[in-house]
């Protein structure tokens, strides 16, 4: 049973308060998390115009007694924590008993509620006034708030407009479906639903919240690690297939704990857990849920809670392990356009070795393998296929990049910045292969180059390697890749070129066994699957099968 208590000053004092109510998409959060908190199975939002007319949140969670509804307005009153050491271990998503007295600060608010008794409660805060009395309500809480910021016109000012307004509402509210995917969550605005999710788990609430393109080509995935003090640590969620990217990081849907954050280095790491199935200006779709012990986040360090600090700094590294795990065991072979619905974009793979029962049929316009593949036929490009297989084996000659001699040397001309950059970081240069040395303070002069397998770095490479190894983020580790990349790309097989059926045997043998063997290294597919199905619905044979 929940009671809600006042905190001692000590807890308030320990607890980082801010201004929590500044715009209306602030509102829906605190009232969304109260529902959660409450357990609710559903939340239905609306909204009415900018949200300053109206916003309302309604729930099928535990509800409130009578004597703690009157409290829930007052501030520094909580249910969530008892003592100020459970600031530390909280677990629910509110604890500091602001939000409810926050809001009616600057709305008039009625919160409706019923705790699973005979008889609901409806308190009204208006200008200060509070009033209690019965009403009749399911078991759940209604939370109702209008005319918000009409006694702070300065505020109401500072908003955008009303399209604006819901459209912060429905991104916040969409991350909260998605990472809450068991909840049914919906939203309106002005008496039209524009979105909602079942609550049956992650593949429906992608379907709800973006399409049948989105949600058919994704995997889910769980992965328990350990958060390096032994305790667990556990990321699961949902990843979108390389074939549907999006331009930016935004649909990257990041969760600790419950809160869904705007924390760049975890997204960082789902991005880094794709790899080169990326391509570089590309990001996911993706759901990713961290689960810590609750000591092991820090919820307190935002007014707004929109960041947490982590006690332990391995957490993006598990991140990015779990997302990369998950999809090297996924099926990422490209559906082709014809198929179109969720049940053949998202056929199992069969069998154990990815491309084992495959068998060349031919090639077409000498750019394509055509094979069967039990039901299905598969287009492969031998191009994209080749950069996988080149990329994968250059880059499993570990160690330092074996180096060639330029003879005679090349000379570049170089800015003054690049020239400090080549003295400076010789060491992780020679570790790539190159070797090179200023003079005259705005040349270089390079006598080795990579040359792995015996493919030859071109010297002028040498800018972009400083360029990268210059820019933000990028490891030296990161830039090999990189450099093994664009080596794998240059000398593999050229479109237009004809293959018996033998060698193309061969590249399929040889890209099955690759790691990664749908996407070539830059993050275009190798790999475009037909299935039957397809066919027959195409040619009309209805159930027939085909002989
Ligand atoms: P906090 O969430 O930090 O505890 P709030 O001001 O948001 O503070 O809410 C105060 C209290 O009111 C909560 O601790 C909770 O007990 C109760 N409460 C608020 N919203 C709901 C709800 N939707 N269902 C049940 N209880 C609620
Ligand atoms: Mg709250």
């Amino acid at each position: 049973m929940t009671q809600i208590r006042r905190l001692d000053p000590e807890t308030k004092r320990r607890i980082a308060a801010g201004e929590v109510v500044t715009r209306p998409v602030d509102v829906v959060r605190e009232l969304v998390e109260n529902s959660l908190d409450a357990g609710a199975s559903r939340i239905q939002v609306a909204v009415d115009g900018d949200g300053t007319d109206l916003i309302r949140v309604r729930d099928d969670g535990h509800g409130m007694r009578r004597e703690d509804a009157a409290l829930a307005v007052e501030r520094h009153t909580t249910s969530k924590l008892s003592g100020p050491d459970d600031v530390e271990r909280v677990s629910t998503l509110g604890f500091r008993g602001e939000a409810l007295p926050s809001i009616a600060q600057v709305a008039a608010l009625t919160v409706t509620t019923n705790d699973g008794g005979p008889r609901g409660t409806r308190v009204h805060v208006s200008a200060g006034r509070v009033e209690t009395e019965a009403a009749g309500r399911a078991r759940g809480t209604t939370v109702e708030v209008r005319d918000l910021f009409s006694n702070r016109p300065a505020r109401r000012k500072h908003l955008s407009s009303a399209k604006a307004e819901f459209a912060r509402v429905s991104k916040l509210l969409s991350r909260y479906a998605l990472c809450h995917a068991d909840t049914r969550v919906s939203l309106s605005h002005d008496g039209r639903e524009t979105f909602s999710t079942p609550g049956s788990g992650d593949t429906d609430a992608l379907l709800g919240v973006y399409d049948r393109t989105v949600a058919g080509q994704s995997t889910t995935f769980s992965f328990v690690g350990d958060d390096g003090d032994g305790d667990e640590a556990r990321v699961d969620g949902i990843l979108c297939y390389p074939s549907v990217t999006r331009a930016t990081r935004d649909h990257v849907h990041v969760a600790v704990n419950g809160r869904p954050l705007a924390d760049e280095s975890l997204r960082r790491a789902v991005v880094a857990g794709y790899g080169s199935l990326l391509a570089g200006d590309r990001a996911p779709i993706a759901v990713v849920r961290v689960t810590l012990p609750p000591a092991a986040v820090d919820h307190n360090v935002h007014p707004a809670k929109a960041e947490v600090s982590f006690r332990d700094d391995a957490v993006d590294e598990y991140v990015e392990q779990a997302v990369s795990e998950a999809l090297s065991t996924a099926d990422l072979r490209r559906s082709g356009e014809v198929a179109m619905d969720l049940e053949t974009s998202l056929q199992p793979l069969d069998g154990e070795s990815r491309l084992g029962d495959v068998t060349v049929i031919g090639q077409f316009r000498e750019l394509y393998l055509l094979c069967a593949a039990g039901d299905e036929l598969l287009v492969v490009d031998q191009h994209a296929a080749h950069e996988r297989i080149n990329y994968e084996r250059l880059r499993a000659a570990v160690g330092d990049v074996p180096s060639a001699e330029v003879t005679p040397p090349v000379t570049l001309s170089v800015s003054a910045a690049e020239a400090s950059l080549v003295d400076a970081l010789a060491d992780d240069l020679r570790a790539l292969g190159y070797e090179a040395s200023t003079f005259g303070g705005r040349a270089v002069r390079v006598s080795r180059v990579p040359a792995p397998l015996g493919r030859t770095a071109a010297p002028e490479s040498l800018r972009t390697v400083l360029a990268a190894l210059d820019g933000d983020g990028e490891t030296p580790a990161d830039v090999r890749d990189e450099l093994l990349k664009d080596l794998a790309c240059h000398p593999s097989l050229k479109a237009g070129e004809t293959l018996s059926t033998e060698v193309g045997e061969r590249l399929l043998d040889r890209l099955g066994s690759c790691e990664q063997p749908y996407a070539c290294p830059h993050g275009r597919p190798t790999i475009l699957a037909l299935d039957e199905e397809t066919l027959v619905r195409g040619f009309e044979r209805g159930n027939t099968r085909l002989g």
